[in-house]
């Protein structure tokens, strides 16, 4: 398998990964052990979850019960939105309390690929999108920016440089859609007024803004023929705008955390991967403050760990994925209401100072097996 930290791209947004991600079977030991030099007790921890519902994220759930003998509360939506609302029941269950967020984002390791994954149950084990509902939602934004991409061009005529805009890109009036910041690729005149050359049926011809030509450069408007801007049309060039229904913590919460971000997220060379990282940063930025505030967390200990599930699809002879996990941030809250954040790299460098060894994890086949012969229970009816 080539090595993934080497094979990754920095994105344009979100946080480092390289040196940054652990494997869930280290991950959750080091977790379970930090717990505990913070006082938690062993026993009374109630850990939780803010995951996906994809069932690539089946495995670090695992890990997290094996490791802190009990199954995590969920405290999570599709997307890797955590459901804030759930705080009181979580807090009723246990003493101590841990919180763990994660978008998620799959890579594959054939083609060195983020934002897909190895689907082992289906009819040929084909792959498709991960995280899926990330992969939705940017549909629609990935599919305005290619229109516009295909929509603006470069030319030369008569010995001047025109750029064409599609007229639809031109209307800024437009409730839905990507809107361009017109001014950094067609000429204006001295009150920010557009200056068509020439109409054409569905577009206009303009002199390009002078930081076009010196962004593009002179080759750019050489082409035999119009030449679309593509790839070089910038995330600071344009913005989306669209009509979500607003409903806190619902199907539609992931677009409103994304939906500032997307011209960074398609514009990145892995959006999935972009989006994933960009809403666990939100989530956390969002979540931490929820947690102070929660009255039921009140005079307990309260970790909230937030970062990035990478789901490495499985091999040939592997249940479940290679998941590593990216750390973003993390709260502490004592239980006399004294609390702190820690930044990413103090984050890691806390895990990475635990010990791997806990003796006391459990052994889930002997948890089943004492399960599967203790003494029948006769409901009284
Ligand atoms: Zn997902």
């Amino acid at each position: 398998m080539p090595d993934l930290a080497a094979s990754l791209v920095e994105p344009t947004g979100g946080f480092p990964i390289q040196n940054m991600m652990m494997r869930y079977n280290l991950f959750a030991p080091r977790l379970y052990n930090w717990c505990k030099s913070l006082g938690f007790n062993p026993g009374k921890i109630m850990p939780s979850r803010a995951f996906c519902s994809d069932e690539s994220q089946g495995y670090p759930i695992i890990m997290i019960a094996k490791h802190f003998g009990t199954f995590p509360f969920n405290h999570g939506v599709v997307g890797g939105i955590v459901a804030t609302d759930r705080h009181g029941p979580h807090a009723a269950h246990g003493q101590d309390m841990l919180i763990i967020q994660a978008s998620h984002v799959g890579y594959d390791p054939e083609t060195e690929t983020f934002g897909t994954y190895r689907r082992a149950q289906t009819t040929r084990a084909e792959c498709s999108p991960n995280c899926g509902k990330v992969h939705q939602v940017l549909a629609w934004y990935q599919n305005e920016y290619d229109f516009a991409g295909h929509n603006i061009l470069l030319h030369k005529e008569d010995g001047r440089k025109i750029v064409i805009v599609d007229n639809q890109l031109l209307r800024e009036d437009r409730s839905d859609g990507l809107l361009l910041h017109l001014e950094k690729l067609v000429s204006t005149d001295d009150r920010g007024r557009l200056m068509p050359l020439r109409m054409l049926s569905t577009a206009k011809i303009h002199t390009p803004a002078q930081t076009l030509v010196d962004r593009m450069g002179e080759s750019a408007f050489n082409g035999i023929t119009p030449q679309i801007i593509g790839a070089n049309l910038l995330a600071d060039m344009f913005h989306f705008r669209r009509n979500i229904p607003q409903m806190e913590e619902g199907v539609h919460h992931l677009e409103h955390n994304l939906i500032r971000y997307m011209p960074q997220i398609v514009t990145s060379a892995a959006p999935t991967l972009t989006a994933a990282q960009i809403n666990t940063q939100i989530e956390f930025d969002r979540t931490f403050r929820t947690i102070v505030k929660e009255h039921a967390y009140k005079g307990k200990k309260v970790l909230f760990i937030a970062g990035l599930n990478v789901d490495i699809s499985p091999q040939p002879g592997q249940l479940f994925p290679l998941t590593k996990f990216v750390p973003w941030a993390a709260y502490v809250q004592d239980s006399d209401g004294y609390y702190y954040t820690l930044e990413q790299q103090e984050l890691v460098e806390t895990l990475l100072q635990q010990s791997t060894e806990n003796p006391e994890q459990i052994d889930m086949e002997m948890a089943i097996e004492t399960m599967a012969s203790a003494a029948e229970v006769k409901f009284k009816l």
